[in-house]
């Protein structure tokens, strides 16, 4: 089962995903977790990326879909992919359907975690404190939102015309995320 987790930067996506991880037996692939690593070790593309990130910006398509490739076509990971926090543009979501289709995968489905503003600036500042992540800055926040916003809307587009599109209140409480997620995926 491969599974995507759409929704702005705190909407929960990441928790979602651990929870997905245990109950399907699958691999998160958060491209925001690839990319810190990058820069955690110095490589040559996290020298790249890391003034990007810190401004709260999209890393280029070019990069992430590389990233994300050998992962798509490692054969212990088919049909158990869960993707957090990718795709987020039109480019990268094209990308990856031309993946799958080269690996004879597919979405099975795909979840947006609807989450307004102030909810997101509330969780990232709690987060702050717990993760420490040097991209968790209000105005960091603030960009990364109106980012998400701006950029991927066509993504939701492409999305959600599929009948394995599903919009939950990602405003809710974690557990009543799970217990709506648990029973579309029916496992
Ligand atoms: P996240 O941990 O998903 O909130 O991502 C943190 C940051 O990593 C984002 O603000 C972007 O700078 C970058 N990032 C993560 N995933 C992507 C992606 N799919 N495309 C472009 N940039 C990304």
């Amino acid at each position: 089962m491969n599974i995507i987790l759409f929704g702005p930067p705190g909407a929960g996506k990441g928790t979602q995903s651990k929870y997905l991880v245990q109950k399907t037996k699958g691999y998160q692939i958060s491209t925001g977790d690839i990319l810190r690593d990058e820069i955690k070790y110095e490589t040559d593309i996290g020298k790249m990326i890391i003034n990007d990130m810190n401004d709260g910006k999209f890393v280029s398509d070019d990069i992430v879909n590389k990233l994300i490739k050998k992962i798509i076509f490692d054969p212990d990971k088919k049909n158990k992919l869960i993707f957090d926090g990718y795709p987020r543009s039109l480019t990268q979501a094209k990308n990856l359907e031309l993946f799958l289709n080269e690996s004879s995968q597919k979405i099975d489905f795909v979840f947006f975690l609807n989450v307004n503003k102030e909810t997101i600036i509330k969780r990232i500042e709690k987060r702050k404190i717990l993760e420490k992540r040097s991209d968790d800055e209000l105005n960091t926040i603030i960009k990364r939102y109106d980012t998400y916003m701006n950029t991927t809307k066509p993504v939701l587009d492409f999305y959600s015309k599929n009948p394995n599109f599903y919009e939950i209140d990602g405003s809710s409480e974690i557990v009543e995320i799970t217990r709506k997620i648990e029973t579309f995926i029916n496992v």
